[in-house]
């Protein structure tokens, strides 16, 4: 099989360096391994901006969902009640999450392209007191937007409510003072923005919070605050741990630290996804986030015309070493681009030519 570079928003390409990290098996119970489990989380707080003293990190087996269930499941007890702003499938997929557990929730939905307002939200968080939690997702990479994260800071610090950002496709990407923020769970997963392999998710936890969570969870495999209760002691996880993601993933982060940090991450996810929506203008392709609300993560694009079949164009591209993502939206006729993973503008400007020889091929 061709490698082709993956334009997808995670699993995504990375380092030959960390795929190499996985040719070894590791002991689960080894004080190596535990070490290096211990190093990540130290490494997550940094990246955080948040002080050992405040936070602590929490690592979780699975894909990203099981993740945002775990903290939705140990953050809230019944009594709760969750004001969960959505703009995406992402933000539905944490209603759908909170109707399984049975959690009281108030769900508030905006289009996919709009911000929620933040007038709104005041007056229905005047009006429900009741409501404990604000739950939102940063970068809603159904569509690229990239929510304002800085609005439900001011909204949690202004009401005393605890609040919960899904940032899965945002963290190691896009600088957060998490602590300045006030963020008290932020949720990310091993193969988004630090560029690792999939296999496990992690919670940045204002500890006092997490603390307080015992006993909450209705899910033993996902009860985050058991989980963190036998990691923090020695690194040791409860049951088997993704072995070969967690050292892929202690490598990604070595990597993102060389690369300068999040701030440099962010400046060449940015090159890359203001080239992108340049020459996919020029090719006549319209994205469906305006410029003023878009993430340097993922681009929505509308079909340029009618004759356009997204499988014919996605296999011409893939042939040519690119693989595309196609549109998340019902109304609307629309395919993605990612841009993050080990993806530069060299990459950018090799695949608008792949585009633009196949836009040419159907004019003909
Ligand atoms: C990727 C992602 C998730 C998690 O998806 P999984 O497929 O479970 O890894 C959740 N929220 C957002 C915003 C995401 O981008």
């Amino acid at each position: 099989m061709e490698q082709y570079k993956l334009l997808t928003p995670g699993p995504l390409t990375t380092t030959d360096t960390v795929k190499e990290k996985m040719l070894l098996d590791r002991c689960t119970w080894d004080q190596d391994y535990k070490e290096t489990t211990q190093k990540i989380r130290t490494q997550l707080l940094q990246l955080a901006k948040v002080s050992e003293d405040d936070y602590t990190a929490v690592l979780m087996q699975g894909s990203g969902t099981f993740t945002v269930e775990s903290v939705m499941t140990t953050a809230m007890n019944k009594k709760d009640k969750a004001l969960i702003i959505t703009n995406g499938t992402y933000g539905e997929r944490i209603v759908k999450i909170a109707d399984y557990i049975g959690l009281h929730y108030k769900h508030y939905q905006v289009a996919y392209n709009a911000y929620p307002d933040e007038w709104e939200l005041k007056s229905i968080l005047e009006n429900d007191r009741t409501i404990t939690h604000l739950v939102m997702v940063h970068c809603e990479t159904t569509t690229g937007i990239w929510n304002p994260l800085e609005m439900i800071s001011r909204l949690g610090k202004a009401y005393g409510k605890t609040i919960i950002v899904d940032a899965m496709s945002s963290f190691g990407g896009i600088e957060m003072d998490v602590g300045e923020l006030g963020i008290d769970f932020l949720i990310s997963s091993a193969n988004k923005c630090i560029q690792g392999v999939p296999g496990f998710g992690f919670v940045i936890a204002k500890q006092d919070k997490l603390l307080a969570c015992e006993g909450n969870a209705g899910s033993l495999s996902l009860d985050l605050y058991d989980q963190w209760k036998v990691m923090h002691k020695d690194g040791k996880w409860r049951y088997t741990s993704p072995t070969h993601a967690v050292a892929a993933f202690s490598k990604a982060v070595d990597e993102l630290i060389v690369e300068g940090g999040i701030q440099e991450r962010f400046q060449r996810y940015q090159r890359n996804n203001q080239l992108l929506r340049k020459k996919m203008e020029q090719l006549g392709f319209q994205a469906y986030i305006p410029e003023e609300r878009q993430s340097p993560i993922i681009t929505t694009f509308l079909f340029p015309n009618d004759i356009f079949v997204f499988e014919d164009f996605y296999y011409y591209v893939k042939e040519r070493g690119f693989v595309l993502y196609p549109g998340k939206l019902t109304e609307l006729n629309t395919f993605r681009i990612g841009n993050i993973g080990e993806v530069y503008e060299t990459d950018i400007e090799r695949l608008c030519n792949v585009i633009q020889e196949y836009m040419g091929v159907v004019v003909k």
